[in-house]
């Protein structure tokens, strides 16, 4: 008959799992009692063991939920807490000492939890039984407990001995039962008295013949009646439970009034009573366990069905999903992330360098309206060399080896978080991690050997017809580009002030301007010049130019501009005109036409770092970071980190709680059957 409860609370901690609906819920035995009454003796003596925590400072702040397990098989008697994961506790002391520190972590202010600790016993010497120790009732706090304590104790007993669950109320037969708190609560829990039963502690301390009396004829009868023990520790010097049994019977014994009376008293009948009531009570509530569980599961099939088309996945399975896919998109990616692409982008960065050195060193100067006559000029050919310089030297290897380490970086946080990785904040910032490190452990080699493939360049740059072809194509085309955006800048400066005031404004600055330059001849013949000429328009003051309010001051300053805007426009369109002439059209005038110069230099420099930065660093990265992410993230999780991943998507996590539910009720509901059809 037995093999009843044991299924059942197999069934009833598979249920636990799935979830907390009531209708699920499968009878346990609740133990209540006020403190000190001789609960926790009582519990030990059923278990064998001593093993709950001991002392005076409230010592049980949380339920213990023991589910013990008759193994008949085995003589290893061990427990189990499967909230910690501990694994199996053979030392009875140790599984003590665990139980009084997951209690004391309850904070003296709070004092009580509603948060079970599960606890299970295996054992051939215990029955199959599941029982819930609470916190002992108490009559007053001491001073530094809430003093809400009394009432939450009371709150929390009251959760627990709800239907279906059988009350355990436990008394000290040395108390007056009328001040029974323990009582007092089944009472109005279970009115009738159907489903507590009564236990009288310390039968010891109180003349057996009154003893039988308040067994047999309580002021609270009980159909299940009461059972009167003695569980004083220390009688037998505490030593296992059998000792404690055997010093119970020898009391028991030795006061004839007991057995004379036929009063149910010891340990065992208490054991084989809780056993037999909690049998009873399973049995009683199997049909409805049944037809419970049925509606859940069909639920659940039909959740399954419905919203995942009946299929199957499994927290591995989605790992390895979401890798592959990983790997896939990255190899489109490496496909894509192609030379062109870079090179572009390298040639990008240094045509900005070009176009700032030409700025500074030759369009800003009106000297260069005489370049293509005079070009063998040592002062331009000097120019030419420090222009090169500047740009090889201004450590175009770093800089390109760089860039595109950011875009690559930038392109692979894009892939990340573009799909199913955007679940997986911590993967997404561990293959970023990893990403950084390979291409970090590159970076120097690399600028170095760009570094150095560059470096003949510094001196002179050979070139092929074709290739000067296309630097004085491109040259034009930077030109054209920064023309059009000065002439539109200067466009822009007309519409706001209107032409013939900017007109008068510019003639006013150009007469001060002459004036000044005048007087600076005057005083030193030798000095001065067109360059200089730039200077003074800069420095006419404005009492000079006749400035009175703020507005003639915004004119002016915009006018000086404009100047400006239009000399560099007309020495742009002479160095177009340049480079469009016969003379820039063939290599060898190449120093004539140092835009076109400095783009042939920019191509080779990119073509040439990009080929460095390929064999060093792309190649490599492409290579590894597949075979890093292999190792580490996809061959590398453990089983809990393998399920973490998994539910962070709430998606997967969904679809895998839902498959579990209908597996879990599905071997529930098998258990049942196979018990329907023993009873
Ligand atoms: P709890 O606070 O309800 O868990 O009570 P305990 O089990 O810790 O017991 C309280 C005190 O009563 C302890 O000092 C026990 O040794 C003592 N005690 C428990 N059962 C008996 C008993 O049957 N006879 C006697 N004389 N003392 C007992």
């Amino acid at each position: 008959l037995m093999v009843l409860t044991k299924k059942l609370i197999e069934v009833r901690n598979l249920l636990k799992t799935v979830n907390n609906n009531t209708n699920l819920q499968l009878p346990s035995i609740v133990v209540i009692g006020s403190q000190s009454s001789g609960k926790s003796s009582v519990l030990e003596a059923i278990v064998g063991h001593e093993f709950l925590p001991k002392g005076s400072n409230m010592v049980t702040r949380r339920p213990i939920e023991l589910t013990l397990i008759h193994s008949e098989d085995s003589p290893d008697e061990y427990g189990e807490f499967p909230q910690l994961g501990l694994g199996k506790i053979n030392d009875f002391k140790k599984i003590q000492k665990t139980l009084t520190d997951l209690n004391l972590a309850v904070p003296d202010s709070e004092c009580v939890s509603s948060k079970p600790i599960e606890l299970r016993i295996y054992s051939p010497n215990v029955p199959d039984l599941t029982l819930v120790d609470l916190p002992g009732y108490i009559q007053i706090h001491s001073r530094n407990q809430p003093p809400t304590l009394k009432q939450k104790i009371s709150d929390l007993c009251d959760v627990y001995i709800k239907e279906p669950n059988i009350i355990l109320a436990v008394c000290a037969a040395d108390v007056d039962l009328a001040n029974s708190e323990a009582l007092r609560a089944s009472r109005k829990a279970d009115p009738y008295g159907n489903r507590t039963i009564g236990v009288l502690t310390k039968m010891d301390l109180i003349d057996p013949n009154e003893a039988v009396l308040k067994l047999k004829n309580p002021d609270f009868p009980l159909q299940l009646g009461y059972v009167g023990v003695v569980c004083k520790p220390g009688a037998s010097n505490s030593g296992p439970g059998q000792a404690l049994i055997r010093a119970e019977d020898a009391f028991f014994k030795s006061h004839p009034e007991f057995k004379n009376a036929n009063a149910s008293v010891g340990t065992p009948i208490l054991r084989n009573r809780l056993m037999k009531v909690l049998e009873e009570h399973m049995g009683r509530g199997l049909y409805r366990i049944v037809d419970a569980v049925e509606k859940e599961l069909d639920d659940a099939r039909y959740q399954f069905k419905v919203h995942y088309n009946d299929r199957k996945i499994s927290p591995e399975s989605y790992v390895a999903e979401a890798m592959d896919s990983l790997k896939t998109r990255f190899k489109a990616f490496t496909k894509e992330f192609g030379k062109p692409q870079v090179r572009d982008q390298v040639r990008t960065m240094l045509e900005e360098r070009i176009h700032d050195i030409c700025e500074e060193v030759y369009w800003n100067d009106p000297r260069v309206a005489m370049l293509p006559k005079i070009c063998a000029d040592p002062v331009w050919a000097t120019r030419l060399d420090l222009t090169f310089a500047s740009l090889t030297k201004s450590g175009v290897g770093r800089a390109s080896v760089q860039l595109v380490i950011d875009t690559l970086l930038e392109n692979m946080e894009q892939m990340l978080t573009s799909d199913q990785f955007a679940h997986h904040p911590e993967a997404r910032a561990q293959i970023m991690q990893f990403s950084n490190d390979i291409l970090r452990s590159k970076l120097h080699t690399t600028v170095d050997q760009v570094e150095n493939t560059i470096k003949p360049y510094k001196f002179e740059v050979e070139c092929t017809e074709q290739e000067w072809q296309e630097g004085v194509k491109r040259a034009t085309s930077l030109l054209e580009t920064t023309l059009t955006k000065s002439e539109s800048d200067l466009k822009s400066i007309k519409t706001t002030f209107g032409r013939r005031r900017l007109r008068t404004a510019i003639k006013q600055i150009q007469k001060v301007e002459r004036e000044a330059a005048a007087a600076a001849a005057f005083n030193d013949d030798s000095h001065g010049g067109v360059i200089g000429g730039s200077g003074s328009i800069a420095t006419a003051s404005a009492a000079e130019l006749g400035i009175e309010s703020e507005r003639d001051a915004k004119l002016f300053a915009s006018a000086r501009e404009a100047l400006k805007l239009q000399k560099y426009v007309s020495t742009l369109q002479g160095r177009l005109g340049a480079l469009r002439s016969r003379q820039c059209g063939v290599s060898a005038n190449k120093s004539c036409c140092p835009e076109a110069l400095l783009e042939v230099l920019a191509d080779k420099l990119t073509y040439t770092a990009v080929m460095f930065i390929y064999v060093e660093l792309l190649n490599e990265f492409f290579f590894q970071l597949p075979r890093e992410v292999d190792n580490k993230l996809y061959y590398g999780l453990s089983r809990a980190q393998i399920l973490k991943f998994a539910n962070e998507n709430p998606t997967v996590r969904k679809h895998l709680e839902v498959q579990e539910r209908k597996a879990t009720l599905e071997l529930v509901m098998e258990k049942l059957r196979s018990l329907n059809r023993k009873h």
